[in-house]
């Protein structure tokens, strides 16, 4: 973060900075813990704080600015107020602020991941590759920033002409979860500024300090004061739903739980607003007996174990084909079995915490229902002593399709493993959820990759790979697991609106 003394947002007094964080982490001390509105740090109208807790041993590690309605309103009259001046700002210009805010997030990745890693309990080299990933939203959206394109043809007639341009939609709300707190920013803050809108990002209130860290670099690198503006709150309903139903936003982009993602998109229609929603999953993970073992027991892994199985795309049912399911099961617990757990600062650590008590007691909850109706713990499934919220990798075999987590979202280190017998079979049990993010599958027929390709359900599909995350692909989820894409080459499109200009003519020269 910036060194002590005056930047582009203020000096250190001005960010709320020294006397709330009881914890000296340097790293920690360098993070503004306000609000950041038109400009300039704040703290909330009401003066009141919350505290951001280390889920590996419950320490407070700072007490940030607690918004209220009021603040989020006038965070989001400065996103209204500087809308024009970014708009009209060059591509050229955006993409400079976006290219400096990914050099400088690289520059202080260290320190980043150790902030992340404080707040959301991931061990450090994950959190240093999600900071890496971050990152690379910042500098794919500058390169987008340079290729808005147009249009221009002539009408069917031939009498008239199209002219047609992209323009930003407007002022944006951006909402993100906990699980990945600054990558889930700059997938939308990256393509908001390429774009030209404004906008007013409110982080989980269990992991605000990534994103307050980002909002800072930001205004470092010089994007205008309104153009980003930041709102932490432990009241995200009754701060959200005003800016929302206001007409001020002209978009809204929330990343989260399926849930609240409909709520929002209630209140979005009275306004009619622009919406993008990146919601749940329950990814099937599906093993042919073509597949090469070992590799599809790293996919699996990868999917399973990315944060600590906290993620939209974890791999929710594993299906096995019934000739190698037993051999399967064996190395895939083998390796679950010698990940090491416990806080992700300490060196070896491969499972951190999960992020909260009730969390780790859902995860226990949806092992004892599965082991009720008939599954066998393979390794794991026992929750630890101690203090912090940890749980073991844990492999489930034998799970009966109809246990909760064959339709819950687990978010968290279990792999439930299921037989299958048929291509048809694995189809249709795969597809059956509301759900369709993600799927995987592991085969080498190509005829069959490619029948599974169309057939599966979900808006991306990993083909003998455990990870499909990627900055220059487009991200999302069909179904009830959201609306829009984010990243790619049509992640910029969520925040531009089409114009069309129905041009007259031209009438044929007059000579002489
Ligand atoms: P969540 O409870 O829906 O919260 C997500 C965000 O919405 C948080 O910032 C939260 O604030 C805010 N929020 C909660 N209630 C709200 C309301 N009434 N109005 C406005 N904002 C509200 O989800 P989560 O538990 O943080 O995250 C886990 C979920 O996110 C999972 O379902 C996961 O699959 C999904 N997810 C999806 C993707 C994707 O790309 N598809 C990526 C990551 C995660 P508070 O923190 O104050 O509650």
């Amino acid at each position: 973060m910036s060194a002590e003394g005056p930047t582009a947002a203020g000096t250190s007094q001005d960010r709320g900075r020294e006397d709330e964080r009881p914890d000296q982490d340097p790293a920690l001390h360098q993070v503004p813990t306000d609000l950041f509105i038109g400009g300039s740090w704040v703290p909330a109208g009401s003066g009141e704080r919350f505290d951001v807790a280390d889920p590996a041993t419950g320490r407070t590690l700072a007490r940030v600015a607690d918004a209220g309605p009021q603040d989020g309103m006038r965070a989001l009259e400065a996103a209204a107020e500087a809308q024009a001046e970014l708009a009209a700002s060059s591509p050229r210009q955006r993409a400079d602020w976006l290219n400096a805010a990914y050099q400088a997030v690289m520059d202080r990745a260290d320190e980043l991941a150790l902030v992340m890693t404080l707040e959301m309990g991931k061990p450090l080299a994950e959190a240093k590759g999600e900071v890496t990933y971050a990152a690379e939203f910042l500098r794919h959206f500058a390169g987008e920033a340079l290729r808005i394109e147009g249009g221009y043809q002539r009408s069917p007639a031939g009498d008239g002409r199209f002219l047609l341009m992209r323009q930003p939609v407007g002022p944006a709300l951006l909402i993100t979860p906990w699980n990945f707190p600054m990558a889930m920013g700059t997938r939308k803050i990256g393509p908001a500024i390429a774009a030209g809108c404004t906008s007013v990002i409110k982080p989980a209130q269990q992991t605000p300090l990534s994103m307050l860290a980002l909002v800072d670099i930001l205004a470092e690198v010089g994007v205008p004061a309104g153009a980003v503006n930041a709102v932490t709150t432990t009241h995200a309903g009754a701060v959200m739903e005003p800016m929302i139903r206001s007409g001020l936003a002209r978009k809204l982009s929330f990343t989260g739980s399926t849930k609240v993602g409909k709520a929002l998109l209630e209140q979005a229609a009275e306004r009619v607003m622009r919406t993008s929603m990146e919601l749940g999953g329950n990814a099937p993970f599906i093993v042919f007996e073509d597949a090469d073992l070992d590799d599809a027991v790293a996919g699996a892994m990868a999917a399973k174990m990315r944060n600590m199985g906290e993620a939209c795309t974890a791999a929710n049912r594993i299906y096995v084909h019934e000739s190698v399911a037993e051999a399967f099961g064996e190395k895939l617990s083998a390796q679950m079995a010698a990940r090491t757990v416990g806080p992700g600062t300490r060196e070896g650590v491969t499972v951190g915490p999960l992020i909260d008590e009730a969390a780790r007691d859902k995860v226990r909850d949806l092992v004892q229902d599965a082991v009720d109706r008939g599954a066998q713990v393979l390794t794991g499934g026992e929750v630890p002593d101690g203090e912090g919220w940890f749980y073991p990798p844990t492999v489930l075999t034998g799970v009966s399709p109809d246990a909760r987590m064959g339709s819950e979202e687990i978010f968290g280190p279990v792999a439930p493993l299921t037989p299958f017998s048929t291509e048809a079979e694995v189809v249709r049990l795969a597809n059956d959820t509301p759900f369709g993010l993600v799927s995987y599958v592991y085969t080498r027929d190509l005829d069959r990759s490619l029948r599974m390709a169309e057939a599966l359900e979900t808006g991306m599909v990993g083909l003998n790979q455990g990870v499909v995350s990627n900055p220059a692909a487009p991200f999302g989820g069909v179904k009830e697991s959201g609306l829009g894409r984010e990243g790619g080459a049509v992640g910029i499109e969520e925040f531009l609106e089409m114009k069309y200009v129905g041009i007259a003519g031209p009438r044929p020269a007059q000579e002489g």
